[in-house]
């Protein structure tokens, strides 16, 4: 049961073969084994998982299924606000934070009767490349313990890699999705810039951030993509445009897929290799390949982090002990409870991004550095908005190299913003992008081929990840 993709379960209980309760059953003792050795999950909550089981199953049996999905079980990043269920968002300062309202995203899904099987593990406030930075420790690599599994949404990627879920939803702020994708052999998706509902995602950073599918599949990925995109009113950033990448069919025939040579600067030959391997087999089945250059390339680390922490700066503001966030029961002023409430409750990363966002929005230095990289994100949108009149999509590597060792580079943050080169620009120009598994690299770890497309060409991406799918994948992990 458990390796089943969303649509075999779909059809498993569409024929009455089986039923809600039994494939929540199957998952949740998966994550009983499971987890205490990957930590991909923060929160389970057995009981909410039956009863939404339950309701499922009694709603299948008087026909009245919400949706071919009604009854499936997937994960999310515990980013994602769920009425009435722990929501962290990998942070001590919420470590005991329930919400009283629910994402938009999360709502779509029970709208079509998905059910949830808990809330997945994180870099604090989605901020990080490992899933290091969680207040409740690392997840760890399916394919390697001790390896990261990417972060942010380390846990999303580690639990559909293990098969503790069939899908998870993610976010994506400059890679969080498809980083972890790639070092966990799934398929990750960031959607473009509003497509999808950011009401309810706790904030990393608000102009960048989007909510987005990790599944074992391209067709899953897709299906769950459709199923909570679309215009919000509670989003004024969300774009009312339909939906027609539901279902991709891998046809390339006559696409045009740039391949930019910046993108394989500094990249492990293992990963340039498989990339190269597979834009070759995408040209056997009608597709051309066109050389680019993006020269914008090696700006998008600075111009991101200087925005990602301007705005994270900003957001977090509202954790302070009094309106939202744990309070330091060691204060006796009201300044000495604001301090002590975030420097117990945040931790270092999420510290450092408040210290440095601060600075760059500060009367001193917001023209040097703010206003700077704001002209440095409408370059580099528009160098690959160019780029789109001479492809329908790029292809690079999603990671320049496999996952690395737990520790790594928690000691050099630098390093650990350096190895964001490669996913950075989309989200700086809001584009679509993804990640579809490309093989494994010599020492049997997975890589990543990103693929991105043009605003709102959800359906050009799919179909090309689909063909890259057919072509390569990665054996399951061995656990
Ligand atoms: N790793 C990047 C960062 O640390 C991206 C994070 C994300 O996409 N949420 O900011």
């Amino acid at each position: 049961m458990i390796k089943k993709s969303l649509h075999e379960l779909s059809a498993l209980l569409e024929k009455k073969e089986t039923n809600s309760r039994e494939i929540a059953s199957s998952f949740v003792a998966r994550i009983d084994e499971l987890n205490p050795k990957l930590n991909a999950f923060i929160t389970v909550d057995r009981e909410r998982v039956f009863a939404e089981a339950a309701e499922s199953d009694a709603r299948r049996a008087s026909g009245k299924a919400l949706s071919k999905f009604d009854g499936i079980p997937v994960a999310l990043k515990d980013n994602i606000c769920t009425e009435g269920l722990r929501t962290t968002c990998g942070s001590g300062i919420l470590r005991d934070f329930t919400p009283p309202y629910s994402a938009s995203s999360y709502i779509r899904l029970r709208e079509k009767g998905f059910i949830t099987l808990g809330k997945t593990n994180m870099d604090e406030f989605a901020m990080g490349s490992s899933t290091e930075t969680s207040f409740f420790g690392p997840a760890k690599n399916p394919y390697d313990i001790s390896r990261v599994p990417g972060g942010s949404s380390g846990g999303s990627a580690a639990a559909v890699a293990s098969m503790m879920a069939p899908a998870a939803l993610g976010s994506d702020t400059g890679g969080s999705i498809r980083q972890p994708a790639a070092f966990c052999g799934v398929v990750g998706v960031r959607p473009t810039y509003g497509r999808v509902s950011r009401y309810g995602l706790m904030a990393c950073v608000s102009s960048l951030d989007q909510i987005g599918p990790v599944s074992r599949s391209v067709d899953d990925a897709a299906a769950l993509l459709a199923a909570i995109s679309g215009h919000d009113y509670r989003d004024s950033t969300t774009a009312c445009r339909g939906v027609d990448f539901a279902s991709p069919v891998g046809d390339v025939r006559g696409l045009k897929a740039g391949v930019p040579e910046e993108y394989f600067v500094g990249v492990s030959t293992n990963v340039k290799e498989a990339v190269m391997r597979a834009v070759g087999e995408l040209e056997k089945l009608g597709a051309k390949a066109v050389p680019l250059s993006l020269p914008l390339t090696e700006y998008g680390v600075a111009v991101y982090h200087l925005i990602a922490m301007a705005e994270a700066s900003s957001n977090l503001g509202r954790c302070d002990g009094v309106r939202f966030g744990y309070r330091s029961p060691n204060a006796e002023k009201p300044g000495e409870l604001y301090a002590r409430s975030r420097g117990e409750g945040f931790g270092k990363e999420v510290k450092r991004r408040i210290i440095l966002g601060t600075f760059f929005l500060g009367s001193g230095s917001y023209d040097a550095f703010y206003l700077k990289a704001l002209k440095g994100r409408a370059l580099i949108a528009r160098e690959l908005k160019e780029a789109f009149r001479k492809a329908d999509v790029i292809i690079t590597p999603a990671a320049a190299a496999t996952a690395f060792a737990l520790g790594e580079k928690m000691g050099n943050p630098l390093g650990m913003y350096v190895s964001e080169i490669l996913t950075v620009s989309a989200n700086l120009a809001a584009l679509p992008c993804l990640s579809v598994p490309v093989g494994l690299d010599d020492s049997g770890l997975p890589m990543g081929l990103q693929v991105m497309a043009d605003h709102f060409n959800e359906r050009k991406m799919l179909d090309c990840a689909k063909a890259v799918e057919s072509i390569c994948g990665v054996p399951a992990p061995r656990l």
